[in-house]
């Protein structure tokens, strides 16, 4: 999709007001108005009860229709409420993209014996000690669903591990052992096998597992008409699962639908490994990109912006990149918190909007608000009390948005030539009568290129459109001019059409 962007639709710490597939139904045709061509929706699905945010999943066929876990909606409504939601997205031309969380369940309906062998947290190749009988909470039977859309019940020989022993109050990692039972191969190797991350660890590689989670996938898309997936945590997942759950699904649906995985990890060698080994059938989130801007926003001047690329899958493999700022996970006070600061967020979304390599995401967070808990009031009363703010970020994002999908087409010329002034340019298509741009930004003092942009923009005047720089540049006879850019901040030039 030319210039698609992709929404999360979601930060960690939303209100459990059941209220936000109506804000999104709401939301449909504004969000269509300013270039969105997808949404990353939650997991919909019912978690551990209100407040779980979507990963911590009790039951994939509970979309908030039946009475579990104490309520009958998820945090974000009713499966009702989510069709409606699904229906104004489609109706104004967007995808919906379902976050999908295979690897691990919680909350089980009643505990079950077993024997367990414990291993050691960061060396799960590693037994700690002699296996022995343990008990957890490894049998989901859905008493408030039922047989309804799948009979199926797990059982404790469905897990390849979990975190606790009921009769001693241990919480130490256990293998479950059995009849070709061990931690998947296909997985991260940090902590010498990654296989299991939180909750009872879904073993994927037991067969009745594997047909229940593509029989669950076809259902999803059958019935909710989902146009993709963003597969949570797939390093801790068989991989070659996941190829062969991606692959049936699509074969199911008739369709291409689009993936995205979640493998949350820096080094651009294992991501490139892992899109090879799924055959390039998913993107993958650019997160080196994201630990970048991380690092630029916290070093300040000093950061070498001409590096911000560097060992990205953006520069490696920018048609399975999809690029971001920030996310639910990395907001600050999150699992893998890592956010970018504040006045490094515009110059960030600047780049991944108005360059050509990657499909970005905006953040809820960063577009709307974020929820803080006011630490003022941590452990004096009972009563957590938060505060709503609108996010700084949604005028420069409205603006770079509508420069992607006026100006942002054609060939690219990056401009990383500078340790603090960088940028690019695009040179813009036939397509697009008027578009082209030139994108500069600053982590330090004001900056100036001097750029040439060919004959055919001789005498052209252009204009900068975010309102940080009040004069026109006109170009002169063969198409140069010196474009400039204000001290920590960004400028994005365009042609101004009163100049023909
Ligand atoms: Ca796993």
């Amino acid at each position: 999709m030319k210039n698609g962007v992709l929404f999360q639709y979601f930060e960690w710490n939303l209100p459990a007001d059941s209220q936000l597939w109506d804000q999104l139904a709401r939301d449909a045709r504004h969000l269509a108005g300013i270039g969105v061509t997808a949404v990353w929706i939650p997991p919909a699905y019912k978690g551990s009860g209100i407040n779980d945010v979507g990963y911590g999943v009790y039951d994939l066929y509970d979309f908030g229709e039946f009475d579990q876990k104490g309520c009958v909606a998820t945090k974000y409504g009713t499966r009702a409420q989510l069709e409606k939601a699904i229906a104004a997205l489609h109706d104004n031309g967007i995808q919906v993209i379902l976050d999908t969380v295979l690897n691990h369940r919680m909350n089980g309906d009643s505990p079950e014996r077993f024997m367990a062998q414990p291993v050691a947290a960061d060396n799960r190749m590693a037994n700690t000690g002699e296996p022995r009988e343990i008990e957890a909470y490894t049998s989901f039977t859905f008493p408030g669903r039922g047989d309804t859309y799948s009979p199926f019940k797990w059982h404790w020989y469905h897990f390849s591990g979990v975190d606790y022993d009921n009769l001693t109050g241990d919480t130490d990692i256990f293998r479950i052992l059995g009849d070709g039972k061990g931690w998947s191969q296909g997985v991260d190797k940090e902590n010498g096998n990654y296989d299991f991350l939180m909750g009872n660890d879904v073993d994927v590689n037991n067969p009745e597992v594997a047909d229940h989670l593509i029989g669950w996938s076809n259902w999803v898309t059958d019935t909710f008409g989902f146009d993709g997936f963003r597969m949570d945590a797939v390093k801790h997942i068989d991989n070659v699962f996941t190829r062969r759950f991606l692959e049936e699904t699509r074969r199911h649906a008739g369709k291409d639908l689009y993936a995205v995985s979640e493998y949350w990890s820096d080094d651009l060698a294992v991501l490139t490994a892992f899109i090879d080994t799924l055959g390039g059938s998913t993107d993958l989130f650019d997160v080196p990109l994201h630990f970048n801007f991380h690092q630029a926003g916290e070093t300040g001047e000093a950061y070498d912006m001409s590096h911000i690329l560097d060992n990205t899958l953006t520069a490696a493999d920018p048609l399975h990149s999809v690029t971001f700022v920030d996310n639910h996970d990395s907001q600050q006070g999150s699992s893998l918190s890592s956010d970018v600061q504040d006045w490094f967020k515009p110059l960030a979304y600047s780049l991944i909007l108005l360059m050509k390599e990657g499909y970005p995401v905006i953040f809820y967070g960063d577009y709307y608000s974020l929820t803080h808990t006011d630490p003022a009031n941590e452990g004096e009363n009972d009563e957590e009390e938060t505060v709503r703010e609108a996010s700084p970020h949604r005028r420069i994002l409205d603006i770079l948005l509508h420069a992607r999908r006026t100006y942002a087409y054609g060939d690219q010329t990056l401009l990383l030539d500078h340790p603090s002034t960088i940028g690019l340019i695009r040179h813009g298509d036939a397509e697009h009568p008027g578009s082209g741009l030139v994108l500069l930004m600053s982590n330090g003092a004001d900056g100036t290129k001097q750029l040439s942009l060919g004959e055919a923009q001789a005498g052209r005047t252009w204009k900068e459109i975010t309102g940080s720089i009040p004069e026109k540049l006109t170009l002169d006879d063969a198409g140069c001019g010196t474009f400039s850019v204000k001290g920590r901040n960004l400028a994005v030039w365009v042609m101004d059409p009163d100049s023909d």
